[in-house]
């Protein structure tokens, strides 16, 4: 399929509480957001015409934003409203789903008190983030040459615009080099996550992977974490170091887009996909889709 660029697409997208026709949802060269980073995002998905984790990803949008230091002009309620009517209007019923928070161009500094927050929502048919035959072998990372920053030195907790740069770079390196994409490790030197989504490991029939406590807690690894647990199989979040990924048989990637993606290849490190990892995978795609229920 040719590449059509994001900007010279049909349809329509949400702006600031209206809907303007996709190539005209344009924002001035001095958007605040574009110089100095002032923007969250969230990325999500409908099945089959529900969005799953609708209102914790509207949840976790308004958080992102009040840990920059700004506050969305609407509620939880009225961006969950809004991204269902965008996926309405555009007539799609399994899509991803972006809506974005960011300071407009009416102060062009460090200090953007003045500035005014937008809100934009653009939704998209994005079947799968990785083709989908790499997705059933398993996908190889590559490790990162950049580190998850320490929360005292950015708002790590934040789904924000700026924590990105450095994964693009990582990701960059990783595709220049034939990989899917770059596992990070952080300002400690423990496993962190991928450049869009966490990770975890098995080792003898139980799940381990890092504790979030410097970069995005995701609502898909929550997930898993649930569909193990109703598994009866063990999750341990802990600090996991690079010197033990010899010790693991199987791994895999969390992400509203990734999904549950198995892991081939981390380095030197060879995973073969295996029981533990189908299960979720199963048990992830039954849940969003409606056809299994979470007790827990
Ligand atoms: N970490 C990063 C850096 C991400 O971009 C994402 C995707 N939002 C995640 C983790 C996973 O978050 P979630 O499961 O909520 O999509």
């Amino acid at each position: 399929m040719a590449f059509v660029p994001f900007d010279d697409r049909d349809g329509w997208i949400w702006m600031d509480g209206d809907f303007v026709p996709w190539r005209d949802a344009k924002t001035h060269v001095l958007t605040h957001a574009l110089h100095y980073g002032s923007s969250v995002f969230e990325g999500e998905r409908m099945y089959d015409g529900e969005i799953f984790k609708l209102t914790e990803h509207s949840e976790r949008l308004r958080r992102s934003a009040e840990l920059l230091d700004f506050e969305l002009p609407y509620s939880v309620a009225e961006i969950d409203a809004a991204c269902k009517a965008t996926c309405e209007r555009m007539g799609l019923r399994d899509c991803y789903v972006r809506p974005v928070a960011y300071r407009g161009p009416e102060q062009v500094s460090v200090s953007a008190g003045k500035t005014k927050v937008h809100v934009a929502i653009a939704v998209w048919d994005w079947p799968s983030y990785f083709d989908p035959e790499t997705k059933a072998k398993g996908i190889r990372l590559e490790w990162a040459k950049w580190r998850r920053p320490d929360p005292m030195t950015a708002p790590t907790a934040a789904k924000a615009a700026g924590l990105y740069m450095i994964c693009t770079l990582s990701k960059h390196a990783a595709e220049r080099d034939g990989y899917a994409d770059a596992l990070m490790l952080d300002y400690r030197g423990q496993v962190a996550e991928a450049t869009g989504a966490n990770i975890f490991f098995v080792r003898d029939g139980a799940l381990h992977t890092p504790t979030p406590d410097c970069f995005l807690n995701g609502l898909t690894r929550q997930t898993a974490i649930k569909l193990a647990r109703e598994r009866g199989i063990e999750v341990i979040e802990r600090a996991i170091f690079p010197d033990e990924l010899s010790t693991f048989s199987e791994c895999f990637i969390t992400g509203s887009a990734a999904e549950i993606t198995p892991v081939a290849e981390i380095g030197e490190h060879v995973y073969k996909p295996g029981q533990i990892s189908e299960t979720l995978v199963n048990d992830y795609t039954a849940l969003v889709n409606g056809q299994l229920e979470l007790a827990l």
